[in-house]
């Protein structure tokens, strides 16, 4: 891989009408949809998503954060798509988050920060599959 990235408007932008200013950036800044679909989580499939931050004093929150409105889920494609993709997004806590970013023009908190990013080509691969088949990509 290396050209993909997964990525989730999470409840916070959705519910606050963002999806299509998100979208549009995300466009604007040369990534093509690969998959995307609205749809909502338990906080049980949040955990298995962010398995990785388990023991972080943070999980809980963020799963029934990430379960409690719909989401959009999307593969995005661009060269160098992980990096690209973070660069576009911003850090994770907005009040670091840079000038133009959308986190920075999004995000509430740094739990409610509108979107997700994978942080890996791995990570990217093993996140698209868990929300996407094989024919739901174009
Ligand atoms: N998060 C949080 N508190 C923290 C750190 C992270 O609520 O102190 C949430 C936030 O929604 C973040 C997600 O957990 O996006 C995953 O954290 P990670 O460190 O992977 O940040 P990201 O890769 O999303 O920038
Ligand atoms: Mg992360």
């Amino acid at each position: 891989m290396g050209n993909q990235t997964f990525t989730m408007i999470k409840p916070d932008a959705f519910a606050d009408g963002h999806s299509g200013a998100i979208l549009d950036m995300i466009i604007k800044a040369g990534f093509s949809i690969k998959a995307m679909k609205l749809l909502r989580i338990t906080a049980e499939q949040a955990g298995q998503f962010y398995a990785v931050h388990k023991e972080r004093p943070f999980y809980n929150d963020l799963c029934n954060y990430m379960s409690s409105g719909p989401i959009i889920a999307a593969v995005l494609e661009k060269e160098n798509a992980v990096a690209d993709f973070r660069k576009l997004i911003g850090a994770t806590n907005p009040a670091d988050a840079a000038e133009g970013t959308v986190r920075k023009l999004f995000a509430k908190s740094i739990e409610a920060n509108a979107v997700h990013g994978s942080d890996s080509d791995e990570n990217a691969h093993i996140e698209s599959d868990f929300y996407f088949s094989k024919l739901e990509r174009v």
